[in-house]
């Protein structure tokens, strides 16, 4: 069991720094949908002395003469690597296993430098990309002007069709057949909707580009079979496993064999040094954990939560981005402008002080900058782990209506704060911590 009693004595400012942050995440109701509550078990791998290793390499080689993967033969540039080669074999299997693919990478350090091992695989800078706006659910890797893509790369953008605000396949195609892309990439932080990859994967056999999936947001939900799997169609697939996933901050690559020895390359020493092993651990018994069978009920509970929440808020008036959601997350639209009603970074702002913590978010075809933004981005994956049930979805929706309402009067947000803060409390965590 952790405790923090050495970090109290050597440096009480972090220490009190991490106990406040307990407390926040004890009070408040987690409502980003990136975000999760690992295991203890997860914690302590990610915490151990795997920390203290150097393991530049793999715990594999490739045969120079058949090109085959033999683990055990010295991949690595430093000695001692024995255990932690284990460690990473386990991590590597049980990722295959759980997606059923044909190679993993896990020493990505987060999903941006996943993708960015990704792309240089199979595109070279000044090649075009076909990627989601950004604006329209995307992720910031995907080809905005300040990341690396937007730099390195002849980005052209598809977005969602303007009534359904869902993707339509067919104009999809038809951008992709305009710009002659080399690579297609999907995968979305804030789209709602399922994604058809095999859709994905006919469009870019069409015009001979390599299709790339970031599952970022869904990892977990494909895991427990409740999307349709990436790995069968795409070329590459990435992830960070700290989502829906519920493992440590990091990431992940999922591909087809013949892309492993290149792939595996550009990782490191292409984007990357050495290997942070104890997160590696972490990820293997997150993995672990993912292969059990109430991983999977967690996982429907989270859908569930999702499909309960977004039906609450509309039955009290607010309107969902495509009316819905299929997985753990959803978007609020609030409107333009000249609709009155607060913006996103308002909204965002007055259920902080509401105790609820989201994000707010670009909608499709927002008329706002992004840092003001019409939406606001919900997900149910941490309060699901929480052990929240359809009916809390409900009472969640209920606060949300209640800080729409009254959004700039401060005295009624300290007032719902204290009934989220009672509600909260009837979902403990880290009871073995809090003083
Ligand atoms: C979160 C996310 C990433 C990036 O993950 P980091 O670990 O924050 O770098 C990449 N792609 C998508 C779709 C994401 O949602």
């Amino acid at each position: 069991m952790l405790n923090y009693d050495e970090i109290k004595k050597v440096d009480p400012e972090i220490y009190e720094a991490i106990m406040n942050e307990v407390e926040r995440q004890y009070h408040n109701l987690e409502l980003i949908a990136s975000e999760n509550i690992v295991s203890e078990a997860v914690m302590e791998a990610a915490g151990s002395v795997l920390t203290n290793k150097y393991a530049e390499g793999y715990p594999y080689r490739y045969s120079r003469k058949t090109g085959e993967l033999k683990y055990r033969l010295y991949g690595r540039y430093y000695g001692g690597c024995e255990y932690i080669d284990d460690v990473e074999r386990l991590a590597i299997e049980r990722a295959k296993e759980i997606f059923g693919a044909e190679h993993a990478n896990v020493q990505p350090h987060s999903g941006s430098q996943a993708n960015m091992a990704a792309y240089f695989t199979v595109v070279k800078p000044g090649d075009t990309i076909l990627s989601l706006e950004l604006t329209h659910g995307g992720h910031l890797t995907h080809g905005h002007p300040l990341s690396f893509s937007g730099n390195l790369f002849n980005i052209v953008a598809y977005g969602v069709n303007k009534d359904t605000k869902q993707f339509n396949y067919d104009e999809i195609r038809e951008k992709a057949q305009e710009c002659k892309p080399k690579m297609i990439l999907t995968g979305a932080s804030a789209y709602p909707r399922t994604i058809d990859f095999a859709k994905f994967k006919e469009i870019a056999n069409e015009v001979g580009a390599t299709l790339i999936v970031d599952m970022a947001h869904i990892a977990g939900l494909i895991a427990a079979g409740l999307h349709p799997n990436p790995v069968p169609y795409a070329d590459i697939v990435t992830t960070t496993t700290h989502k829906t996933l519920r493992g440590p901050r990091g990431g992940m690559i999922l591909c087809k064999e013949k892309y492993a020895q290149e792939l595996d390359k550009w990782v490191f020493p292409g984007v990357q040094g050495g290997p942070l092993e104890h997160i590696i651990a972490a990820k293997a018994v997150a993995f672990k954990e993912a292969l059990k069978d109430d991983f999977k009920e967690y996982q429907k509970q989270i859908v569930r939560n999702a499909a309960a929440l977004a039906k609450a808020l509309m039955k009290r008036g607010l309107n969902l981005v495509s009316d819905g959601t299929d997985t753990h997350l959803m978007l609020i639209d609030l409107g333009s402008e000249e609709d009155g009603g607060p913006s996103g970074k308002k909204m965002e702002g007055s259920l902080d002080l509401a105790g609820i913590t989201a994000n707010k978010n670009t909608v499709p075809f927002d008329t706002r900058p992004p840092f003001v933004a019409s939406g606001i981005r919900l997900g149910t994956p941490a309060v699901t782990t929480r052990g929240m049930k359809e009916q809390d979805m409900d009472k969640i929706a209920e606060f949300i209506k209640k800080v729409y309402d009254n959004y700039d009067n401060e005295e009624k947000l300290a007032e719902i704060k204290k009934e989220v803060q009672e509600f909260t409390a009837k979902f403990p965590i880290f009871d073995y911590l809090r003083k």
